[in-house]
């Protein structure tokens, strides 16, 4: 399950965040997916209580922010949200695009105890 190994990635970067800052707990974690990482939010949610099960982040809360897909044509300069990777450009009909956003993967905003 793809999930499982976004979730992985969400608790490697807690863990890490947790030890270089030293806090001893962590109420809540805000993570932003991209549209284009395609998760399911309620398979992240319970890929994160089972793998959360009896370990330092079994009561750490997962709030998940989804970011939609923006992209930048590449021919006509139009800015617009994409759907999935293989639709046109709605102005001018290119495949060529830059993308903005809906690849990220990271941690927004933690509520923790120091
Ligand atoms: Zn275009």
């Amino acid at each position: 399950m793809h999930e499982v190994s976004i979730c992985k990635a969400i608790l490697d970067l807690l863990a890490k965040k947790k030890a270089e800052k030293n806090y001893s707990k962590i109420y809540s974690v805000t993570v932003e997916v991209g549209e284009f990482q395609l998760v399911v939010k309620e398979a992240l949610s319970l890929a994160f209580e089972v793998l959360t099960k009896e370990t330092e982040f079994e009561k750490t809360k997962l709030v998940q922010k989804i970011v939609p897909a923006l992209a930048v044509c590449k021919d006509c300069g139009e800015k617009q949200e994409r759907q999935n990777l293989y639709s046109e450009c709605k102005k001018c009909g290119s495949f060529s695009f830059e993308m903005l956003s809906g690849m990220e993967l990271k941690i927004s905003k933690m509520e923790v105890e120091t």
